[in-house]
């Protein structure tokens, strides 16, 4: 079947609005007709050249969609056509170790793409397209194993649950499932962008009572407020641990997030925190970054960990979350700064470097 997607080709050039040929679901696929997709840094680090994975070109990217299945393959046993469903690169096998163990974000069975001698899901002209993440999304269809979705209550709007695929899944896991969060604990959160913004909305809902948010954008410290920030620091202007240690009455914060990937803010991120402290790194770092602090800066018995996607459980969380969202607890509304179609994802890449937004999401017909 044809459709329109956004072809990556090469670095830091514009993606291209291409017709490409989409395979029928075989096996346990199954193929969505894409009603929405957030976009997200992941693909902009792709386009930036600056990928924590090596990617073969010309590429689809786009791994935060969702939408409605139109047709499964003869094994699936969880969806039918017309089921509603929100598409995360978290594609779990079942029966890996670490699926078994229960912690099917860190699946390493590789079930959720074609294997290399079968005919690919996406190709142009008899020629092969990569498929992003077992996923992408900035097409009109996207052929997915069904181990890639989860079904969701049909009377959501899909373009904000879409957003819970990847960065609201990451952001709200991170404080709530990775961190160890407890009630009453304090919080900062390094970078304010989607994922950001929603480790803020993580902490307050899990009971935190401090919450501060750190950036470079005003915009961003605005919205940090909106969705749950108690406190807020430009650090721009001030020195964001000698204002977070300021705002805990010295003491440091219980936990701090950083959700940009970026070697300085980890570093800040533990020199925030309080004896005992835990700073989880959210972010995707460059493959050769290195992080250093002087001894002095951990206080005693800290903990640094990374969260994986938000230590995820994707079908038992996306779910709940969307569950909070209903419940007012969970602002997704908030989360999404525009929208637009896909012709414009060039735009929402050069808005996302620019800190102008949260999210831009991409709406088909
Ligand atoms: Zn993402
Ligand atoms: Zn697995």
């Amino acid at each position: 079947m044809e459709m329109k997607a956004a072809i990556f080709r090469k670095p830091h050039e514009p993606l291209t609005i291409e017709s490409v040929e989409i395979d029928k679901p075989s096996g346990r696929e199954v193929l969505v007709r894409t009603a929405a997709t957030g976009v997200c840094h992941s693909d902009l680090h792709v386009v930036d050249g600056q990928g924590r994975w090596p990617l073969d070109r010309p590429i689809v990217l786009g791994h935060e969609g969702a939408g409605v299945v139109e047709a499964v393959g003869a094994d699936v046993t969880t969806l039918r056509p017309g089921d509603h469903v929100v598409a995360c690169l978290s594609g779990f096998c079942g029966s890996c170790a670490q699926c078994l163990a229960g912690h099917p974000n860190l699946c390493v069975g590789g079930l959720v793409t074609r294997p290399d001698a079968a005919p690919p899901r996406l190709s142009q002209q008899g020629e092969p397209l990569r498929q992003f993440i077992g996923i992408s999304s900035y097409a009109e269809r996207m052929l997915l194993h069904e181990n890639s979705v989860v079904k969701i209550d049909p009377a959501l709007p899909l373009d904000r649950a879409a957003l819970v695929g990847c960065g609201v899944l990451t952001g709200v896991g991170a404080a709530l499932r990775t961190s160890g969060l407890q009630a009453g604990q304090t919080v900062a959160v390094f970078g304010c962008g989607g994922v950001g913004l929603a480790i803020v909305q993580g902490a307050r809902i899990g009971g935190a009572r401090q919450i501060i948010g750190v950036d470079v954008f005003d915009g961003k410290l605005e919205m940090a407020q909106r969705v749950g920030a108690t406190h807020v620091v430009n650090s721009a202007n001030d020195d964001p641990v000698t204002a977070v240690r300021a705002l805990t009455g010295g003491a440091g914060v219980d936990h701090a997030f950083e959700a940009v990937g970026n070697a300085r803010l980890v570093r800040q991120a533990i020199e925030s925190l309080a004896i005992r402290g835990t700073a989880t790194i959210v972010g995707v770092l460059p493959p050769d970054a290195t992080i250093e602090f002087p001894w002095m800066a951990i206080r005693p018995e800290c903990r640094v960990q990374t969260s994986r996607m938000g230590s995820n459980r994707f079908r038992l969380d996306i779910p709940l979350y969307l569950e909070f969202y209903r419940q007012g607890r969970l602002l997704l509304d908030e989360m999404v700064t525009r929208r637009g179609r896909l012709e414009d994802i060039n735009e929402a890449f050069r808005a996302m470097k620019a800190g102008e937004v949260a999210r831009t999401v991409l709406l088909f017909n």
